[in-house]
Formats: structure tokens, sequence, C-alpha cells
């Protein structure tokens, strides 16, 4: 870090991800981005101008939320944010802007892109010629708001962070998983945004990652710039803008003592995760990248519970053949040495973006409600068919299982089965090797009403494995990314303990092997209550694999399975979380 001279100032947020990062601030501009320009046919007129009008609501909406969080910040700052995000959200209604760019589309017959960027130097012109000082401000306005538009028309990620130097602390509005994955963390050692919350993907690809991130800290982007020594503490969700020497050394004290009960957890390696009354329990991992392998190999995992396979699809318009897929599932078949690897299907939705699919199917793909998971692999069988024979490939050279995202309804998973055996067929006469048996079919329980019908999916399926993130998200009609309703994003709600229960004595009644592997099978505070109500497999990220052991270690499952009783007869979320903590407090 350089030399510390500025005023050392803090921001809270929401902790997403553990662990200290120290180093130098890079505000990464949400800025401006290379378009294509092209012309267009007039049968493709009206289409253009419906992006741009649904690019428009995209930045609208994102505006609002900027909005909704510039109120919770101090008066004088809260106003002044507040009238520049009314301006902003103005321009993207019928303005000069959006007006100019539409009729671009119209007469020029241009894309949208290429409209907006003449609009905006017309603008441009049009302004500085006025010779007001104050007017000729309001450009850069404009301009970003353009930026912001031509982002969402393009649905491009930031660019690529291989030019990152050492140290580098990334601060920005908000990270897409996209982003996240590009990420190098021998050099990006924090990450920092004004919008996002702890259970979405962009949070979990930090976690996958190690690197400490801070979400949802609403005045940081006013506070700090690029160049600025900054401390990002994803515990405690901090962000230490210019911290003193002082301050700067407590937290490469604290660095040092996290680092020491890393070593210490790690010593449990060898150690199986029994509890103290003798029940086995399996720890497994789940795996976002390639790059988690050797810390899943350290910690020992009795196997991958959660391959999440987005991240063969980010970054790239195409989409990956059989044989790019293979390799790489192959690869990490091969290097569990014997341990299952569970990989579900492309789980594209909600927040996690494939461009490709958005031009094709419009928002229907990023909404939460939309074309997610199974349902777009089924409007596009050609990428599951391709999916489901690189798993059949890579099953021959070691145990894999195949899990279904968002199911909600038996025929789905029939559906899925038909394929599977069809693609097996299709393999077995060309003479390729496959998985032989058949890998078990299994369906992820997250959402609700699968897991009110998990005795009729049951039935259907080999394994189950809950998906508490969506499960809790769909429950509580809370989005999982917005850091303003994260406080309320609670898995210790009774509605979603019910469903969590439901679905496992379901399982079990059918004697098929059910998981979980949501965030909360990494979060030891739950770990007591998820055996109790009758879970012994969990699936979580690998680096919390050694404290969900040493939790497994220090308790009883008689005396787990009791306090779950006593915890499932509750209404009430806080005497639930109460009942919870003083038993973990017994440990
Ligand atoms: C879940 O929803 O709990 C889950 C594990 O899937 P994802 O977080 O990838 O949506
Ligand atoms: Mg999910």
């Amino acid at each position: 870090m350089s030399k510390t001279e500025s005023k050392e100032r803090t921001f809270s947020g929401l902790g997403v991800s553990p662990g200290i990062g120290l180093g130098v601030t890079h505000v990464r501009e949400s800025g401006v981005v290379a378009t294509p320009e092209y012309c267009i046919l007039a049968n493709q007129v009206e289409n253009e101008c419906e992006r741009l009008m649904k690019a428009a609501k995209k930045s609208r909406r994102q505006i609002s939320r900027l909005r909704a969080k510039a109120r919770t910040l101090p008066e004088e700052v809260a106003e002044e944010m507040g009238l520049l995000l009314d301006a902003h959200y103005q321009m993207l209604k019928r303005s000069r802007l959006m007006n100019g760019a539409e009729r671009r589309v119209r007469e020029d017959r241009i894309n949208a892109e290429a409209a907006i960027q003449k609009e905006i130097s017309k603008i441009s012109k049009s302004f500085a010629s006025m010779g007001d000082s104050y007017i000729s401000a309001r450009i850069d306005d404009v301009r970003e708001v353009a930026n912001r538009l031509l982002r969402n028309l393009t649905e491009a990620p930031l660019k690529p962070a291989s030019m990152m130097p050492k140290n580098t602390i990334v601060v920005c509005e908000e990270l897409t998983p996209a982003d996240a994955v590009q990420f190098d963390p021998e050099k990006v050692h924090g990450i920092a945004t004004l919008l996002g919350g702890p259970e979405g993907h962009a949070a979990i690809m930090a976690r996958a990652l190690g690197i400490p991130a801070v979400m949802g800290a609403p005045d940081l982007l006013a506070g700090t710039k690029s160049g600025d020594n900054i401390i990002v503490d994803g515990g405690a969700g901090k962000v230490t803008v210019n911290p003193t020497a002082k301050t700067l050394e407590a937290y490469r004290r604290r660095r040092v003592e996290l680092l020491e009960e890393k070593r210490r957890l790690a010593r449990l390696r060898r150690q199986p995760a029994v509890t103290l009354d003798g029940a086995k329990v399996g720890l497994q991992a789940n795996v976002e990248l390639p790059v988690q392998m050797d810390l899943v190999r350290q910690t020992n995992a009795a196997g991958i519970g959660l391959l999440r396979s987005e991240f063969m699809f980010m970054n790239r318009d195409d989409f990956p053949g059989v044989e790019e897929q293979y390799i790489i599932l192959r690869d990490m078949v091969e290097r569990m040495a014997g341990n299952p690897v569970t990989i579900r299907t492309l789980d594209v939705g909600g927040e996690k973006i494939a461009p490709g699919l958005v031009r094709e199917f419009g928002e229907s793909v990023t909404s939460a409600l939309g074309l997610r998971g199974i349902r777009l692999s089924f409007a596009r069988p050609d990428i599951f068919e391709n999916q489901i024979k690189a798993i059949l490939r890579a099953g021959a050279h070691g145990p894999v299982r195949i899990l279904l995202p968002m199911v909600s309804t038996v025929s789905e998973v029939r559906q899925a089965r038909d394929i599977l055996n069809r693609m097996a067929k299709r393999l077995k006469r060309r003479g390729v090797a496959i998985a032989d048996p058949l890998p078990p079919l299994g369906a992820m329980i997250e959402v609700p009403g699968a897991a009110l019908s998990s005795d009729a999916l049951a039935q259907a399926c080999d394994f189950f494995a809950i998906g508490s993130n969506d499960l809790t998200m769909y429950t509580l009609a809370i989005d999982r990314s917005d850091e303003q309703v994260a406080k309320l994003f609670n898995p210790l709600h009774p509605a979603v303990l019910r469903l969590i229960q439901f679905s496992a004595e379901a399982g079990l009644r059918a004697r098929i092997p059910v998981s979980i592997c949501g965030e909360m099978a990494g979060n030891p505070r739950y770990t007591a209550l998820l055996l109790g109500l009758g879970l012994r497999e969990l699936s979580m990220t690998a680096s919390s694999i050694p404290k969900v052991k040493q939790r497994v270690r220090s308790m009883d499952l008689v005396a787990a399975e009791h306090r779950a009783r006593v915890i499932m007869d509750q209404m009430d979320a806080g005497r639930i979380a109460m009942l919870l903590d003083d038993f973990n407090a017994l440990a």
C-alpha cells in the first residue's frame, strides 16, 4: 500500500465473502462500451425499437434501485444524489435522447446502439455551442445515461480484468457473475459494490474465488476514487478508505489471525465428518469454476454436490459444443478420483445472464420467474442435448450424477429422462464410451411447488438436491440479489424450514438420497438444524467444509434431532433463531 494522506473513512455494507483485502482502489466505471454499428432492414425496425425501449426500461429499473439506495445516505448527500438520479431517470423516458434515437432507428434504419451514439454526439455539439458552463456540464449526465443504455443493449460485461495490477480492490456500482469470473484472485484482493446481496450469484462467485467482498455499501462510490488505499473486510461488511497507519496495522494483525484459524481448521482434513454419537455426514463441495478444484481436493470433500455448469457459457456469444464440455468435465471427474460429481445442467436465468440467449428469448431468460433452468433447456433442446452427451461421456471416467435446475413438475423430469435415454442410445450406437450404468437423474428442490409435491417428484427422481437459496427467495418473495431486502432473506422462516423438512422426508420415504446445496449448507450455524431435519449430505463452497466439519464433530445428533423438533413447532423466525443459537452455544 502506498503512503496514507487523506482522512480515513469507513463505509458499511453487507459482508458477502469473508476475509480481509488490503490494496489500492480501482473504480470500475460501469463505463463506455464498444458498440456495433450496422444497417437494418425495414422489417427489423419494430424489433430494434423494442430493443431500445427494453434497454431504457432496464436502465430505469437500475436507476430506481440506486435512488432507493441513495435515500439511506446522510440528508444532503441523499438530496443531491436523488436529484441527479431523477434527472437520469427522466432522460430515459420520452426525452430528446430517447426520441432522437428512436427516430434515427426508424428513419436512418440503423441499429439502436448506433442511433444512441449519433444522437449523443448531436446533443453534445448543441450543448457546447450554447456557451453556458452549467449546460455544458450536463453533457456528462447525458453521456452517463447513454452509456448505461448501451451497456444494457449490448449486455456487455465489464472489460476483461487481465490488466489489473496486484493488490487491486475493485469498487463498482454492481457486479454480474460474468464480471466476477474474470477476476484473478492473485491480483484482485477485494471487491466492494454499491448494489448486490449475499445470496446473489456475483457474491457466490466472489466466495468461489476466495476474494473478500462487501456489497450494498450505499455511499461508497462517492467516497472513494481510483488510487485510494482501501481495506475490504468481507466478514464484518466494512470498507475503510485511506486507513490510518493504526487501522492498517490492526487489519494486518486480524488477517494473520484469520490465516492461523484457517490453518488450524485445515488440520481437520483427515478427520471424518462424524457426530459425537457416531452419525456419518457427507460433506461435499459446490463448484462454480475449475480453478476451485485444488481447494476441493485439499479439503478432502466427499464429492461435488453441485457443479454449476454456467461457467462454460459465460462471456461468450456462442455455446460450447459437446467436445469442449466433455474435456472440461472429464478433467474434473478424473480429479475427483472416484468421488461422485453432481453436474447441474445449465441454469441460465435470474441474474445469470448469457447474452446470446437474451438476444434470442428476450427478458424472459433474465427474469426470476421466466425461462429459467430446465425451462430454457426444453426451449433450446440442442443446448440441453449437447450437455447431456458431454456429461454421459465424462461419466465414462468416474461417477457422475445429473441434476436438473428449477424443476417444478414431474413431467419435466420425465421429459429430461427421455432425452437422457435417447442421447445414451445415440452415443452407444456410435460406439462412444459413456457412463455405464446411466448416471442418476435428480432434481433441484428450489421452487416451493416442487417442494410441496416432492413425494410425487421422488417417484420420478433418483435423488434430490435442495436449493435453499432459490427456495427461500421464491417462498418469501425476496429477490436474493437485492441488497435492500437482504435483511428479510431468512432461511429460518418457518415456511422455508417446513418445505425443507417436507422434501427431505419425502426423499427419505422414497429411499432416494437427499442433499442440500444452498448457501445455508455452508454456514455452521445451520448444521445442527439441517441434520436434525434428517439431512445427511451437505454441499457447500469448499472453503466452508472445515468449519462445518468442526461443527458436525462437536454435536450430538440425538440432541440435534430433539432441538429440530422443538424448532419445527415454532411459528416465529425470531424464536427459531434463538432456539438454534442457544443450542449452538452449548457446543
Ligand atoms: C439454490 O438455489 O439454492 C442453488 C444452490 O442454486 P443457485 O444458487 O445456483 O441458484
Ligand atoms: Mg437455484
